[in-house]
């Protein structure tokens, strides 16, 4: 960053677009916010805020911080300042959808970070990532790279036109030169082709190898998506990512080989009946270059979002490392809030980031650093300064615990969300194709053999869906992934017919 920006700045002004992208749902929700409304003052903490320092902070605990060289470029510290406004437009990947690209808006700009609002949506969707992500375009990028563009709520597809869009509601598009240039990553290598197989790590729960296949490829990064699942699953990852493996790695490896859903025999899965069914090809094995360990390790300090609140960003400890993981403890939190990121996750970084950005900085909790004003509505979480809200960015604060991100009666259900676009394939199925092609394949698919299916370890999908009823909608995803047990496959009316069509 070439003039780094010291100046904390937190960028609160959120409500303005949303009155002026025509979205009625949205500003009525605003105006009703039930749950304490108004933060807790941060008065109690400046002070200590303030006088912390990283410096001062490593001496007095004698700890080191995890080395510059250790961190991403997508990690490290940014050679541009977030140039990004509030209500610009732009389009980027659903992040609970990664196959999925949609209308965008910037809800908020804090330091080098975003909050990203999809057009059309409750803002409870909304979604923190970094003004350098690779998952963000500018306007018109999914027309001129063939990708189909999730248009916002209550526009038709056919009648969707962007330029449009931005005039009728007078809104401003994010301009190209903001978005980071990722060409000096190099280009894909031609061997890796949409539609090839290969093996790959399922992320949301690490110690599954699955037989997946290339669904898409942007610049440098591709996305793995597992055949025969929903595409809650996919990921992107680059080429060079230990998720990624050839085909045959399992077998040469002694591991076992997670076959795709539905598949007949999964205990004698064949690789060469499997290409020749449907018709695929493999990538080939030679073009796979692991990058080295990632090097991070136990005690190290680093900066990290906290994913349960995810516009903070918290001081942390590496506490436990496996081969593509680190397990983060945040200072000063009770270790019941611990987690594990991938080491290549965009949410970690180098010590002195915030600052360098302009981000706050959540520094380690002390309780005797807080100081209650008498009469003062106080969330009772320890360690918690009432910032931020289970249900999301539609409440910017909390004052008890059935708001509260970090109260053990919500420690178990992280997001409470529906699935934003679950609700809409049912009443968009019309026109949706990529939607409507999941439901026409799993009406077929409801022949008795996800009986068989269950009987795999990972299938857990009966479960899933018996708790799934009414009010109690909770995302289980995100309650397996928290607890590391295995993972629960969507409902079944999102699993797909054997055999899949190829991808
Ligand atoms: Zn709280």
């Amino acid at each position: 960053m070439k003039q780094p920006n010291r100046k904390r700045k937190l960028s609160m002004d959120s409500k303005e677009h949303l009155n002026q992208d025509g979205c009625l749902e949205q500003a009525e929700e605003e105006k009703k916010p039930r749950d304490g409304a108004t933060p807790l003052s941060h008065v109690p903490s400046v002070a200590a805020q303030e006088a912390w320092s990283w410096e001062q902070y490593l001496t007095e605990q004698k700890a080191i911080a995890a080395p510059v060289e250790l961190f991403s470029k997508d990690q490290s510290f940014p050679e541009h300042e977030n140039g990004f406004q509030v209500g610009m437009r732009l389009e980027g990947i659903d992040p609970r959808h990664p196959s999925v690209f949609c209308v965008l808006s910037v809800a908020e700009v804090c330091g080098y970070r975003l909050r990203l609002h999809f057009d059309g949506y409750l803002s409870c969707y909304d979604f923190w990532t970094n003004a350098g992500s690779p998952d963000i375009h500018p306007v018109g990028w999914c027309e001129k790279t063939k990708h189909e563009l999730h248009i916002p709520k209550g526009y038709r597809k056919d009648k969707f036109v962007w330029m449009d869009y931005l005039k009728a509601c007078k809104l401003q598009n994010a301009p190209k030169k903001l978005f980071r240039n990722r060409s000096s990553n190099g280009p894909m290598p031609k061997e890796f082709q949409v539609g090839m197989k290969l093996e790959a790590v399922d992320r949301k729960n690490p110690s599954l190898v699955c037989v997946a296949t290339i669904a898409d490829i942007v610049e440098d990064r591709l996305l793995v998506h597992f055949d025969n699942w929903d595409d809650s699953y996919d990921y992107w990852c680059d080429v060079n990512s230990p998720y990624v493996q050839p085909v045959g790695w399992c077998q040469e490896n002694g591991r076992t080989l997670i076959a795709p859903q539905g598949y007949p025999d999964p205990e004698n899965f064949s690789w060469t009946e499997y290409l020749e069914a449907t018709q695929t090809n493999a990538v080939p094995a030679k073009v796979f270059k692991m990058r080295p360990p990632h090097g991070f390790l136990p005690s190290m300090r680093l900066e990290a979002v906290d994913r349960r609140n995810p516009r903070l960003i918290r001081v942390a400890t590496v506490i436990d490392v496996d081969e593509q993981r680190l397990k983060v403890h945040f200072d000063g939190w009770d270790h019941k809030y611990d987690y594990w990121m991938d080491a290549d996750s965009p949410d970690i970084h180098p010590i002195g980031w915030c600052d360098i950005t302009g981000h706050p900085l959540e520094i380690p909790y002390r309780a005797n650093d807080v100081k209650i004003l008498p009469g003062q509505a106080v969330c009772p979480t320890p360690g918690c300064r009432g910032i931020g809200h289970i249900r999301g960015p539609r409440y910017s604060g909390h004052h008890s615990a059935f708001g509260c991100p970090y109260s053990d009666m919500n420690l178990k259900k992280e997001a409470t969300l529906h699935d934003r676009l679950r609700e809409q394939t049912q009443a968009n199925l019309e026109s949706d194709s990529s939607h409507s092609r999941s439901k026409n394949l799993c009406s077929l698919n409801f022949n008795g053999k996800h009986e068989k299916v269950n009987s795999q370890p990972r299938l857990v999908q009966q479960a899933k869906c018996l708790k799934i009823k009414g009010k109690e909608d909770i995302d289980l995803d995100n309650l397996f992934r928290a607890n590391g047990t295995v993972r629960p496959s969507s409902c079944p009316r999102k699993s797909l017919l054997w055999p899949p069509l190829p991808r």
